[in-house]
């Protein structure tokens, strides 16, 4: 575990899962939107679905598609917040990054995986690649609940 932190707010945790069950037993995708500190904290305030283009069996994949990247770096600029990352489900799988999900990762976002076991929200993790190098990093998730105490996940 390293000490890079990912604070999710209630409503984006309450949308990345109800996201994630109603695709089940698909993956689903979506945009992550916040703010970074100085010290390089990341607080998402809001998460937004995106469709899972992917085409075929969606079990495994999901991919989301380039004018949906460029959709969300407008909304971004447009509302003074930041793309800070992409999140996605398991189902029925652990919330660990899959060879796959490095393989297709782009520097400096944060990679949230949301574990959906038989239907049911079981985990958050989140990834960021290393600095020049094709290797995760885990950063540690804290749901922020609604009466902002800081629950750490996991
Ligand atoms: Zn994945």
């Amino acid at each position: 575990m390293s000490n890079l932190t990912v604070k999710l707010s209630g409503e984006a945790v309450e949308t990345i899962n109800a996201d994630g069950i109603s695709a089940f037993p698909n993956e689903c995708c979506g945009f992550l939107y916040g703010t970074e500190s100085v010290s390089g904290e990341r607080q998402i305030t809001l998460a937004v679905p995106v469709t899972n283009s992917k085409e075929g069996d969606q079990r495994r994949r999901f991919e989301i598609s380039p004018l949906e990247y460029m959709r969300a770096e407008r909304y971004a600029l447009q509302n003074d917040t930041a793309l800070l990352g992409v999140y996605h489900s398991h189902p029925n799988h652990p919330a660990i990054a899959s060879e796959h999900d490095l393989a297709v990762a782009m520097p400096y976002f944060s990679y949230v995986i949301v574990s959906v076991m038989n239907g049911e929200i079981a985990d958050h993790k989140s990834w960021r690649l290393k600095d020049e190098a094709r290797e995760f990093v885990e950063e540690q998730v804290f749901i922020e609940s609604e009466n902002s105490v800081l629950n750490p996940v996991s």
